[in-house]
């Protein structure tokens, strides 16, 4: 993954601790922090699906077997 750095927060413009979440002085999230959010989003996404199929699978061969 290509990670730009990020050395100055985007609404504050204050200085960033290397690799930091967090601007330190408003709290602003750093790029590299929202796209671990996206991120996070995506596969619980991807999990909520996976449950669902597998709710509906379920579903479907109780149904059947009746
Ligand atoms: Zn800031």
């Amino acid at each position: 993954m290509a990670t730009t750095y990020q050395t100055y927060c985007e609404r504050c413009e204050s200085r960033l601790v290397p690799g930091a979440a967090y601007c330190e002085r408003c709290g602003e999230r750093t790029r590299k922090a929202k796209g671990m959010v996206r991120l996070a989003i995506r596969v619980e996404l991807v999990a909520l699906a996976a449950m669902a199929l597998l709710t509906i699978g379920f579903v479907l061969a109780f149904y059947v077997q009746h």
